[in-house]
């Protein structure tokens, strides 16, 4: 574990291999995401550098390129994938830009949310409240695909897929010669997060996509994992899903409010958490079930 700047921390993804590595970015500055961190990661291959997500800001690519100058100056291309457009993943697009600049590649639906007014409006509320947003600018990925998308790197094949659920433009990451599965934001402890209504269905199909893989080693954006999280987060959206089909009645906004206590499916139940993040992740099991709710009463 190597401190690279206040905020970024490098460490090794697989114990004695150095080709997987993760920069770990904190975020000492916003009160709500306290305890939190949200990962990228660099992947040498013999022919590529693949940075896989670019953080917060074009300042947190600049403190990991400055570690890649090795291995790009042996002549590997440098390509970057974005796992979806969220504001912690995709907003350091602009470092790969002019004289910097490298192929962004990402799921058609990620260039067309990065291009959308919504993100454009987010960004200026974020930039408003928050100093480290001040240089984003949004950039959207040049190259997309929209079922699969596979890199043969020699040594490290990248393969890129569809993972909706956490967002309908998310992807995941899979390299075969390894086992090792890029999961992103689709995988999260104590559970993932529903960004709408939309993704419940794709989300479970995009575990039991994962769990058919059989994966060796599992990373996701948030938090260390396994693949008994995998199971545990397709069990955990399984649960809420079948208790939520029980509630015969359009539930009232006050209900809505205590989504949990409506469906008896109490945080503690899925959670131990108590650790600063876990009033983060009380609402998240909140918005989680109104969504799941909102599926069967539209
Ligand atoms: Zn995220």
């Amino acid at each position: 574990m190597t401190k690279l700047s206040k905020t970024i921390t490098y460490l090794p993804a697989i114990q004695g291999d150095t080709r997987i590595r993760i920069f770990r970015r904190t975020f000492p500055d916003m009160e709500e995401f306290a305890g939190m961190y949200v990962d990228a990661y660099a992947i040498i291959s013999t022919r590529y550098v693949v940075i896989c997500d670019t953080l917060l800001c074009p300042e947190d690519m600049e403190t990991v390129m400055t570690t890649l100058g090795p291995e790009l100056a042996s002549g590997r291309q440098l390509l970057v994938i974005n796992s979806h457009a969220d504001w912690d993943h995709a907003w350091g697009n602009g470092y790969f830009v002019g004289q910097r600049s490298a192929p962004i590649l990402a799921h058609d639906a990620c260039r067309t949310r990065l291009l959308s007014k919504e993100a454009q409006e987010q960004l200026t509320t974020y930039q408003k409240r928050e100093t480290t947003f001040h240089n984003v600018t949004l950039t959207a990925p040049a190259l997309t695909f929209t079922y699969d998308l596979t890199l043969y790197g020699d040594d490290l094949t990248f393969t890129l897929f569809a993972a909706p659920g956490h967002t309908i433009d998310s992807s995941a990451l899979w390299i075969p010669e390894l086992r090792l599965l890029l999961a992103f934001d689709a995988i999260e402890a104590p559970f993932p997060l529903l960004e709408s209504a939309d993704g419940v269905q794709p989300l479970i199909a995009t575990l039991q996509h994962f769990l058919a893989l059989d994966p060796l080693h599992v990373l996701c954006s948030h938090s260390t994992a396994d693949s008994a999280l995998i199971r545990k987060n397709l069990d955990y959206i399984q649960t809420l899903v079948q208790r939520a089909a029980q509630i015969t009645h359009r539930p009232t906004n006050a209900e809505l409010e205590h989504a949990s206590t409506l469906i008896a499916s109490p945080f503690a139940e899925f959670s131990d958490d108590e650790t600063d993040a876990s009033a983060f992740y009380r609402q998240a099991h909140e918005e989680n079930i109104r969504y799941i709710l909102q599926t069967y009463h539209a």
